[in-house]
């Protein structure tokens, strides 16, 4: 259970006044409207203009101008709405008004929809005619994007009726998987008593000291998968084939190419940065044997995986947390220190779990124009602090990026965790060197490799995983699931190697995972995202001084660019495998240093 070790009041929470001064502040319906108005004129000016492929570039920047002016106009009071009720969400005005919002957005949104489609139908040559022009220089990189999804649209026809049975087709199937797995209950036997849990309650016991409770655990979960393994495997079968149709009429040469498009990224870099990542498993092997030899145990099975290393763990108070995270930001940096003072001063942050708010935490960017905030639920633990980092480095890429038009302000998937995890890695290491007890400073270690093998190998192993049972439908027509199954555990014992056993209870995991079924092959952004920012660390460490311009470009271009143009300005080649080695060798290093300090304990 969590220790409260402040009251929430004492702790301080957001000021929101720079938005709006309150609910019922009559600004809001006055800018709302005036958002439906100008969109109304909008659509009215431009609609069946922008499709034609001799617009001049002229029209088409003031057709941009006026469009980002739009999204901008329209995001203040919708940032407010949201942000207001998500700290207190049982409060009905707020509650009134994030739905007012809501509505008023769907209405704006329908006289703005012809934009993108008409932009996707021009021809080509005209794409190539206006990207030419110095005069749309601004929105080069929005009207790139944009030439490169039209070459996978069909016909309006086509896209009309694929959208209008969308719900009973994919999606209903989606729908079918949400609804099947979280009516799961596990039965779960605990103290003699026989108890039905939900699938969050039942993990909880992966990380329990007691091996008997993990086990039980794992064996909970494989039953209640087995169960429903039939209709899992269906839905999968049924998406593996829907995916396999639209590939083939969009033209996307291999299973994973339209999320390559999306993230802007070529075939060869992820393919690339897989290699790397296999190559680098046996840092995964050594680390469970490390852990096994910690753990006291002779083998090491699926369930232990999460096993605790240590028990007791020290509380940390708000004001040490923030003192730690500036004093980390500076010892970087004077700069970065000076972007992420006025979160603290200004009251940008909403710091303490009050009834009513919002679990978790997040950094919400309104407009390049106005500064983010960020939301905790801070109760003291160590993970609580790298969240504060976390979300005050997306923070800092937020007011950075906003020298960007609204456009261009949000960095792409894989981009778009670089900061808060840079920010992570330096308040980690000031962590480390905080912990005077060598067992605490193993635990933390550990935690931390952890951490990066699953968002790393984990998902690299995921994405090996996926591409392999596309191909298997593709080519072997309809899966049962003990294909399936054994396609699993071969990618994921790969990981693991010698160091543990995936038992047979292993084998049905993949049939509860929801990316794999809602966005297939999201999960390799996560590994490159993770691995990007130790890569840009190791730079950090060899160059120093001479890294932070180039770490402070590359936030500030937000989403102007797509990653590997962008990177490669900084002198950073995405497409070699040398620069993914950089971040496993960093991750190896951890893995040393957590050798070193277990031998001293182990004696
Ligand atoms: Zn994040």
């Amino acid at each position: 259970m969590a220790t409260q070790i402040q009251d929430p009041p004492s702790l301080p929470s957001w000021d929101l006044s720079d938005l709006y001064s309150a609910v019922d502040d009559p600004k809001i319906d006055k800018d709302l409207q005036q958002a439906v108005e100008h969109a109304r004129k909008f659509e009215e000016t431009y609609a069946g203009k922008v499709g034609q492929a001799d617009i001049s570039s002229d029209d088409l920047l003031h057709a941009l101008d006026h469009y980002e002016r739009l999204l901008r106009e329209q995001s203040r009071p919708g940032s407010y709405a949201s942000l207001h009720y998500s700290t207190d969400t049982t409060d009905t005005a707020r509650g009134a008004l994030t739905q007012k919002v809501r509505e008023i957005g769907s209405q704006i949104s329908t006289h703005l929809i012809f934009f993108d489609l008409e932009l996707a139908q021009l021809p080509l040559e005209s794409f190539d005619r206006l990207l030419k022009d110095p005069k749309l220089a601004k929105y080069h990189h929005y009207l790139e994007q944009q030439r490169d999804l039209a070459k996978h649209y069909l016909s309006q026809a086509e896209e009309t009726i694929l959208e209008e049975t969308a719900n009973c087709r994919g999606r209903a199937f989606k729908r079918l998987f949400t609804e099947v797995t979280s009516r799961m209950k596990y039965k779960f036997n605990l103290d003699g008593e026989e108890r039905l849990l939900t699938q969050s309650e039942l993990l909880a016991y992966s990380y329990d000291p007691d091996r008997n409770l993990r086990k039980a655990a794992s064996e909970s979960l494989a039953a209640e998968l087995q169960n429903n393994a039939h209709v899992l495997t269906f839905i999968q079968n049924t998406l593996l084939h829907e995916k396999q149709i639209s590939d083939r009429l969009r033209n996307f040469e291999h299973p994973e190419s339209d999320r390559h498009v999306s993230n802007e990224l070529d075939k060869q870099v992820i393919d690339v940065m897989t290699e790397v990542c296999v190559k680098n498993f046996d840092i995964v092997h050594q680390y469970y044997d490390l852990k096994r030899r910690l753990l006291g145990l002779d083998s090491l099975a699926h369930y232990d995986r999460y096993a605790p290393l240590r028990s007791q763990k020290q509380e940390i108070e708000y004001e040490k947390a923030k003192e730690l995270v500036i004093s980390s930001f500076g010892r970087f940096s004077p700069k970065m220190q000076e972007l992420v003072e006025p979160f603290f001063d200004k009251n940008w942050i909403d710091v303490p779990p009050k009834p009513g708010k919002r679990s978790g935490a997040f950094c919400a960017g309104v407009t390049p124009d106005h500064h983010p905030y960020v939301l905790l639920n801070y109760t003291g633990k160590a993970r609580d602090v790298m969240t504060l980092a976390h979300e005050l480095g997306h923070g800092i890429h937020d007011l950075l990026a906003g020298k960007n038009h609204y456009l261009d302000y949000h960095p792409v998937l894989p981009l778009a965790e670089t900061a808060s995890t840079f920010a992570e890695t330096l308040v980690f290491e000031k962590l480390q060197e905080l912990l005077e007890n060598p067992e605490e400073q193993l635990a933390l270690l550990c935690e931390k490799l952890e951490d990066t093998f699953a968002t790393v190998f984990r998902q690299i192993s995921m994405f090996r995983f996926e591409r392999q049972l596309h191909d298997a439908r593709r080519q072997e027509g309809e899966l049962t699931t003990e294909r399936i199954n054994g396609m699993w555990q071969q990618a994921m014992q790969e990981m693991f190697g010698p160091s543990l056993e995936l038992g047979p209870d292993d084998q049905w995991t993949w049939l509860y995972i929801p990316h794999i079924v809602n966005t297939p092959f999201y999960v390799y952004a996560y590994a490159f995202g993770e691995l990007l920012v130790l890569a840009l660390y190791a730079r950090y460490r060899q160059e120093g001084e001479s890294f932070l311009p180039k770490y402070f470009e590359l936030l500030a271009a937000g989403g102007s660019q797509a990653p590997a143009k962008l990177l490669s300005t900084l002198g950073f080649d995405i497409a070699s495998a040398e620069f993914w080695q950089g971040g496993c060798d960093l991750i190896r290093a951890n893995l040393e240093k957590a050798k070193e300090l277990a031998d001293k304990q182990l004696g």
